[in-house]
């Protein structure tokens, strides 16, 4: 009798969590385990398919498990575990309803490289070359130099790009080698399939087995906490043994909620930023990716449309298709007043504000507690020259204005002192994560 209600009781809880997580949690974690037939009246014996489930339910359900199951005089919850048995092998894929498992080692999941994110294609300035270069160096010699390779920046800023181009790079160079590039969901599915279907050891296996191991939008590890130690542990075999790994993420790797040991291992290597281009880079980028369509755009044209928008490149692209979509169906050359047209709407959304050289000032002048006159001053000292350069840097990019009009803006510089400026900042965004961090603050606080 006991036994059945210790069974009950587990039903109970089992309907209980299915109210209260999601669909997909149920199925992989918690519809897998069953009472084993050894329940008896002292103790309820769970069977689960692997350890990680046994874990997870203890870890996540601890409370609901205490309201439901039996407990011993000391407050100990009276459950054991076993693990399954794995069946007798598995007929060849057949009978089983659930869908096939992908297997990482398809040769046709190892490498979902798109063809179009090469280095070839991927335009340089002074906001990314760094990364570039680091990206580059890991492609020609991978697990030889920086491991990881952390690439972090916002959105649309070319971080799949650079990713892929260390793939397609790294296999050009060496055949042979093992490449698996895979995005932090689709390895999270991975592992759920591989623990579901009891392969988690094939799994591992392919893992370490690899010689570079590319891994697109570490973020969305965050809300997986579960799966963060698996990661974590592959990782470091990985690295353990020289192959390299490279992640991108939209933040850097101390901004991410992950657990300290993830950070530090994500920060072992190098962590590098993919900044926003600078206006002449957009423009190198938009005729790029004009030129690949076959459409023409007159350099002043891409001018204006790059000084419009300016966020993020994938919405440059999309503009850029927009265009061509309309001037091919309209049978017309692409000038400023078609771009207006057509663009009309992504153009005003973000611009409208008029920022000036005396907005930017004062805004850098509290940051750094200095005084206007000072940044407008001659004094070298670094607590004034760098302020003052960010300033310059900001002013170069956001103001549309000559060079030689901003620079004068600043009591009278040459327009080659705030070029020099603009490159110094442009180069140390790609390395410093406080400056970068502290410039977008300053170009949001100013946008506003
Ligand atoms: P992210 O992964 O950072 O969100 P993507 O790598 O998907 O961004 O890039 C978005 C689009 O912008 C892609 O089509 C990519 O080719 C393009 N892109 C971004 N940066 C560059 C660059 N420097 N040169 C050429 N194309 C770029
Ligand atoms: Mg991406």
């Amino acid at each position: 009798m006991i036994t059945k209600t210790a069974t009950e009781s587990w039903q109970e809880f089992v309907q209980c969590v299915e109210d209260c997580c999601s669909a997909t949690e149920f199925q992989n974690w918690i519809a897998p385990i069953q009472v084993h037939a050894s329940t008896s009246d002292e103790m309820l014996v769970l069977e689960v398919p692997n350890i990680f489930v046994q874990e997870y339910l203890l870890t996540n359900f601890k409370k609901h498990l205490d309201n439901f199951l039996p407990l011993s005089p000391s407050g100990e919850l009276k459950v054991e575990f076993v693990i399954a048995q794995p069946k007798k092998k598995q007929a060849p894929k057949k009978a089983s309803p659930a869908p096939t498992p992908l297997t990482p080692s398809d040769e046709k999941s190892t490498l979902l490289l798109n063809p179009q994110y090469t280095f070839e294609d991927f335009i340089e300035g002074p906001s990314n070359q760094f990364v570039k270069s680091a990206a580059l160096g890991i492609a020609m010699r991978p697990g030889k130099s920086y491991n990881p390779l952390f690439i972090h920046g916002g959105v649309g800023l070319g971080k799949t790009h650079l990713l892929h181009a260390i793939g397609h790079m790294a296999k050009k160079e060496r055949k042979r080698l093992k490449v698996h590039c895979i995005t932090t969901e689709a390895f999270i599915n991975d592992l759920v399939d591989s623990l579901r279907n009891k392969s988690s050891d094939k799994m591992k296996r392919f893992y370490r087995g690899l010689d570079l191991l590319l891994v697109d939008d570490i973020q969305f590890l965050q809300s997986r906490l579960n799966f963060e130690e698996e990661f974590c542990n592959m990782f470091e075999a990985l690295i353990n043994q020289n192959k390299q790994v490279v992640i991108t993420s939209d933040k850097p790797p101390g901004e991410l909620k992950l657990s300290e040991r993830m950070i530090a291992r994500m920060e072992w290597g190098l962590v590098a930023n993919v900044g926003i281009p600078e206006l002449e880079t957009r423009v190198a980028i938009l005729q790029h990716k004009a030129e690949k369509k076959g459409l023409q755009i007159p350099q002043r044209v891409a001018f204006f449309m790059a000084e419009r928008i300016f966020n993020n490149v994938r919405q440059l692209e999309g503009a850029l298709n927009r265009l061509a979509a309309y001037s091919r169906m309209m049978g017309i050359d692409v000038t400023e007043e078609v771009v207006e047209n057509t663009l009309s709407e992504l153009f005003h959304k973000g611009s409208t504000k008029r920022i000036s050289v005396d907005n930017i000032l004062k805004s850098v002048a509290v940051m750094f507690g200095v005084r206007v006159a000072d940044i407008c001053g001659t004094s070298r000292a670094k607590s004034v020259a760098f302020p003052r350069q960010v300033a310059m840097y900001l002013a170069k990019e956001m103001v549309n204005d000559s060079l030689i009009k901003l620079a004068a803006s600043f009591g009278g510089k040459t327009h080659s002192t705030l070029l020099h400026a603009w490159k110094k900042i442009s180069q140390q965004i790609g390395k410093d994560e406080t400056l970068r961090r502290q410039i977008q603050m300053a170009r949001r606080n100013l946008e506003s």
